[in-house]
């Protein structure tokens, strides 16, 4: 390597031939730092999202490349956060993508102590089955004062900060059909 090669490596060289001492002009960024490239650069898209994790709600990009995602980062057009993610948010790609993932439905019997692996259609069932028994049994037509109420106290909702507006409204118009009035939601943005 020739002596001017060896100056042009050594930041301070590179500062007093610049002529920049406090190295805030650039010459103390390596040639390394210099090639290095965000690893989303590769992707064929960025779509804006919501962060599925807490209720202040932090926006997000998920990078799209060959129809999959290949990384979500903050988006910094979001008044929210503007560009920020917590460790939880910063961790979504791997809420997504992770092979710790479950993909199936597991049960535990009542008094059981395993879980089961069982199909999602029966899982389905068994939770319609216990909203139309629990419905049924606590179904009250009117209350104390006998006026007309037509509803259940037997069932309640908490939902959660995954939930949005569209889902939280079809989850409203369901239980309002069912005569469920208990209904709490831990509302976001
Ligand atoms: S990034 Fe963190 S603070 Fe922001 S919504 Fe997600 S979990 Fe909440």
């Amino acid at each position: 390597m020739g002596i001017f090669k060896v100056l042009r490596s050594w930041p301070v060289a590179r500062q007093i031939a610049a002529g920049d001492a406090t190295a805030l002009d650039g010459t103390a960024v390596s040639e390394r730092t210099a090639e290095l490239r965000a690893r989303t650069v590769a992707a064929d898209r960025a779509v804006q999202s919501v962060c599925p994790y807490c209720a202040v709600g932090c926006g997000q990009k998920v990078y799209v490349k060959d129809g999959r995602i290949m990384d979500i980062e903050g988006d910094e057009d979001s008044p929210i956060s503007r560009g920020r993610l917590c460790p939880k948010g910063a961790a979504t790609f791997q809420l997504v993508t992770g092979d710790h993932r479950v993909h199936h439905c597991l049960y535990r019997r009542p008094g059981g102590k395993d879980w089961e692996l069982i199909p999602l259609e029966k899982a389905m069932d068994l939770v319609a089955e216990r909203v139309r028994d629990t419905r049924d049994r606590t179904w009250e037509q009117k209350d104390h004062k006998r006026k007309d109420v037509q509803r259940t106290l037997g069932i309640a909702h908490l939902g959660g900060a995954t939930l949005d507006d569209e889902e939280n409204y079809l989850l409203k118009k369901l239980y309002t059909a069912l005569g469920i009035v208990q209904v709490e939601n831990q509302a976001r943005i």
